[in-house]
């Protein structure tokens, strides 16, 4: 028999909507077969290391997996793939980085796999998230815990926590004939993401969904175009994918969100009235009541309702 390792994954992400493209990665992480993801940190925005590039949201997740720690790098290189798919050059901006941080009581050293990863000690954006799912971590090499080093780095003052641990604060109304709701998201990249996965949530639980497929989603605007009509394009574009498709939506991502363009894609599975819970059927996104952009406080806010 088997016994499961004990072990952290770091995960940052600096290009689109990243909080949604660390939500994706854990699913498709945890949807694999012989990995559980227990536990996740809160996330921190921190300063990029190497090129000028945009700052980055970093956390960790607690998994436990009976994979070898070259399958489960495989596993997590696998997952890079499906949702990395930005990136450019080694040290430079992408939509997802996992790194394999630690293994209880293993030490690897391969050409293709360190463990514990060779910055951990350095970084505060990859210990501080460790400390936070495993403050009792320590390093396999000498058995010294690890929550030492972590007070014996020089802070780094640009790193932020931020105040949300468990991401996207989505409120379904259900006041009216008709449904919608309110998201609050870290910026407009992810807001948009946001918004998709609420729009999707309306139709089938995303709780019921596993990701087996992917389609892609783009709208283009006029450069003078507002908010609310962006994301008006983007929802109702959204709709008729997963109408006309017939796909139940798990997971949105924005890759990129310019002046007249947004262009993600969409994670689900192909819809089965057997196995999906299916909710309602949405005939279109109301334009008069849509409300977006951003809030006193920074983070974004929209407001959408659908006709039933
Ligand atoms: P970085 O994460 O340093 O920005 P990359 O993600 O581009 O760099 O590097 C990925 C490569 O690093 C992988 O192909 C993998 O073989 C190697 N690697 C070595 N040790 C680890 C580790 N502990 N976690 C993740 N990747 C590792
Ligand atoms: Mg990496």
């Amino acid at each position: 028999m088997v016994h499961d390792r004990s072990l952290v994954v770091g995960l940052g992400s600096n290009l689109g909507s990243r909080e949604a493209f660390l939500r994706a990665a854990l699913d498709l992480l945890a949807h694999r077969h012989g990995v559980t993801v227990d536990a996740h940190s809160p996330r921190y925005e921190t300063a990029p290391v190497g090129p000028a590039q945009p700052r980055y949201i970093n956390a960790a997740a607690r998994v436990r997996s009976a994979l070898a720690p070259e399958e489960l790098l495989a596993a997590m290189l696998d997952v890079e793939r499906r949702l990395g798919r930005e990136r450019r050059e080694r040290w430079g901006a992408r939509t997802l980085d996992l790194d394999l941080l630690w293994i209880d009581g293993t030490v690897v050293d391969t050409p293709s796999l360190t463990v514990p990863h060779p910055e951990l000690l350095r970084r505060e954006f990859a210990l501080r998230p460790l400390l936070d799912v495993a403050p009792e971590a320590v390093d396999p090499r000498d058995g010294a815990p690890l929550a030492p080093a972590l007070a014996a780095l020089t802070p780094d003052a640009s790193m932020m926590a931020r105040a949300l641990a468990d991401g996207f604060e989505t409120e379904i109304l259900d006041h009216t004939a008709d449904e919608g709701f309110v998201t609050v998201a870290d910026d407009r990249a992810d807001l948009f993401a946001a918004a998709a996965e609420a729009l999707g949530a309306l139709i089938v639980d995303p709780a019921s969904v596993h990701i087996r497929t992917e389609v892609p989603l783009a709208i283009t605007v006029d450069a003078e175009a507002g908010d609310d009509e962006r994301m008006f394009a983007w929802l109702s574009e959204a709709l008729y994918v997963l109408d006309a498709k017939r796909v139940a939506l798990r997971r949105a991502v924005v890759l990129d969100d310019g002046p007249t363009h947004v262009r993600g894609v969409l994670f689900g599975d192909a819809l089965d009235e057997s196995t999906h819970a299916v909710r309602s059927a949405l005939k279109a996104i109301t334009w008069h009541t849509l409300d977006v952009g951003p809030r006193p406080d920074g983070r974004w806010r929209a407001q959408v309702v659908v006709d039933v």
